[in-house]
């Protein structure tokens, strides 16, 4: 044995041949080979390969993770940090045991607590139904049946117990594609396309489009609601190759519109997207729809196929992408980073996404309904949508309503609307037994307001001297039977639990305000010093927007906290 091999192998330096932390074990590895088959290991596509694991196996076992390192040649660390930041994905140690094979999804958000979510899911848990583990959960995007619960991949509207047991028991656990929906040659044969069709062979021009745009006043519709003909000239201003992204992770509580639109008619919010796409020249157009929706990824896998199989003119690479439940991928930068295959954390900035968004390229990024409306404003003229309106304001605005009305459900009206004539003139009324107490203008983030300013616009700015805001107008009613403080408690709960963790005043500040608010008696200097320090402080608006139910309170319903 030569010298050489002797200091390697000799006592004391064994360790020395000992490969550091995990080890790839040969059959995961198999595994995961098989699994990805011909696809390609690009770090982007690792939280689809993450989804690829977890739909095989139920899970993601750590030897899983391990070999899908080795096989898309990234340090383990980077694929455990993805995993572990998503909570859709189940991560397992070798050797522990894995979960039940059915999840059953109980939503907790304001509008399902209101109507029972909390004992439901502790009724469902109680019940130690076998292979079935129940999970309290953010909001799941079907307010207007709450309480809601979604049983494997199937949801059940106004949930009881005895319906989600008995869906157990026949084994309705796959989610099903809702009738009605209108597919792509249904979509053609109504006119579908030709306006595309008018784009791409210049019959119409992009300044013509864009102007379109800025006389019809059309905003994001996501929340934030920035001039779209804006945006589109930003992007356009920055030198190519540039890119598109479709942001369809609508996870504010109360928010329901995206999954309703595209549940019906697909292909208005695809061409929409692709004139989009033809206006800034983009190569390519990634739609990242949220894990919670998988009849509209299902949807739009269906339809983006039939498009492509018979496309009315050359397209763009369309990209579609799945979340794995964070709310904060609803954050333009955030899902960016998902997209990407990172944890979706927000970025700093400048820059800006239109100047350096995407695989860091100039990128347009839209919610589902803003693309939705283009058609109808190029078809019917700029005139036709802001000819909408009330008390001044222009547009049309489509409204998650839920809570304590009659009638819940997407409502389509006039930018400016009050609550009150939403309630009176699109939901029925109040629910029967309750009197209209307070309603949250723009979900969880915008802040509450009491039934005395129920006759105040909806629309965007208007709300902001009140300290609230409409966002992505989701209505959520409450009743004499519903208390404000309540809602507020519920509402730091969920942006505690959905604080991707990146700056200290919503990591902390969010935990501490949730404490706070289970306080009998409510420490005020102290929860507006952490109300101004989330505002003033953190990074994204999911901690600036944090304290809006606190203070909301105590500005407007201090009768609850006396
Ligand atoms: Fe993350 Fe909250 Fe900071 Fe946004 S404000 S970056 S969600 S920790």
């Amino acid at each position: 044995m030569s010298s050489r091999q002797d200091a390697v192998t000799g006592p004391g330096r064994r360790n020395r041949r000992r490969l550091k932390g995990r080890q790839v074990d040969p059959v995961a590895l198999a595994e995961v080979r098989a699994l990805l088959g011909a696809s390609p290991r690009r770090r982007d596509l690792l939280l689809e390969h993450l989804h690829a694991v977890q739909d095989r196996y139920g899970h993601l076992r750590a030897r899983h993770l391990v070999a899908l390192a080795q096989e898309m040649k990234l340090a383990p660390v980077e694929v455990f940090e993805v995993a572990s930041f998503y909570h859709h994905l189940d991560i397992v140690e070798d050797g522990d045991t894995p979960p039940p094979a059915i999840t059953v999804r109980v939503c907790e958000s304001l509008t399902c607590e209101l109507f029972g979510g909390h004992a439901l899911a502790d009724t469902l848990a109680k019940r130690n139904l076998p292979g079935v583990r129940v999970q309290k959960v953010a909001c799941v995007g079907r307010c207007d049946s709450a309480p809601v619960a979604i049983v494997g991949g199937r949801p059940v509207a106004r949930a009881s117990a005895e319906q989600v047991a008995q869906r157990l028991q026949a084994g309705e656990t796959r989610a099903i594609l809702p009738q009605g929906c209108i597919g792509y040659a249904a979509y053609r044969g109504n006119g579908g396309y030709r306006l595309l069709q008018d784009c791409a062979e210049g019959r119409r021009s992009v300044e013509d489009v864009i102007d379109a745009l800025e006389r019809a006043g059309l905003r994001g519709l996501g929340g934030a609601g920035f001039p779209a003909a804006r945006k589109w000239r930003t992007v356009r201003g920055y030198p190519g190759p540039r890119l598109v992204a479709v942001n369809l992770d609508e996870g504010e509580p109360g928010t329901f519109k995206d999954r309703y639109y595209l549940e019906r008619d697909p292909h208005r919010m695809i061409e929409g997207m692709l004139i989009a796409a033809w206006a800034v020249e983009a190569e390519a157009v990634y739609v990242y729809t949220r894990d919670e929706y998988p009849e509209c990824r299902e949807i739009l896998r269906r339809e983006v196929a039939a498009l492509q199989t018979n496309a009315p003119c050359a397209l763009p690479e369309i990209h579609l992408r799945r979340g794995a439940g964070a709310y904060i991928c609803g954050e333009e930068s955030a899902m960016i980073e998902s997209i990407e295959g990172r944890r979706g954390m927000p970025r700093l900035r400048p820059p800006y996404v239109a100047e350096a968004g995407l695989f860091g390229r100039p990128t347009l990024e839209h919610n589902g309904e803003t693309l939705h409306w283009l058609r109808d404003i190029l078809e019917r003229g700029p005139e036709w949508y802001a000819g909408h309106g009330r008390r001044g304001r222009s547009g049309l605005r489509s409204f998650s309503v839920s809570g304590r009305v009659a009638k819940p459900g997407v409502v389509l009206a006039p930018a400016g609307i009050s609550v009150r004539e939403l309630i009176d003139e699109f939901c029925g009324g109040m629910l029967a037994g309750h009197a209209f107490y307070a309603y949250l203008p723009g979900g969880a983030s915008g802040g509450m307001l009491p039934a005395s300013l129920g006759d105040l616009p909806l629309d965007f700015d208007v709300l902001s001297e009140y300290d609230c805001f409409l966002g992505s107008a989701a209505i959520i009613v409450l009743s004499d039977q519903d208390r404000a403080r309540t809602a507020a408690r519920n509402i730091l709960d969920f942006f505690a639990s959905e604080s991707c963790g990146k700056c200290t005043p919503c990591r902390v500040g969010t935990a501490k305000a949730a404490a706070l608010l289970r306080e009998p008696r409510w420490n005020l200097p102290l929860l507006e010093e952490l109300s101004q320090t989330m505002a003033d402080a953190s990074i994204c608006g999911l901690g600036q927007a944090a304290p809006n139910p606190i203070r909301s309170v105590i500005r407007y319903f201090p009768q609850e906290i006396e």
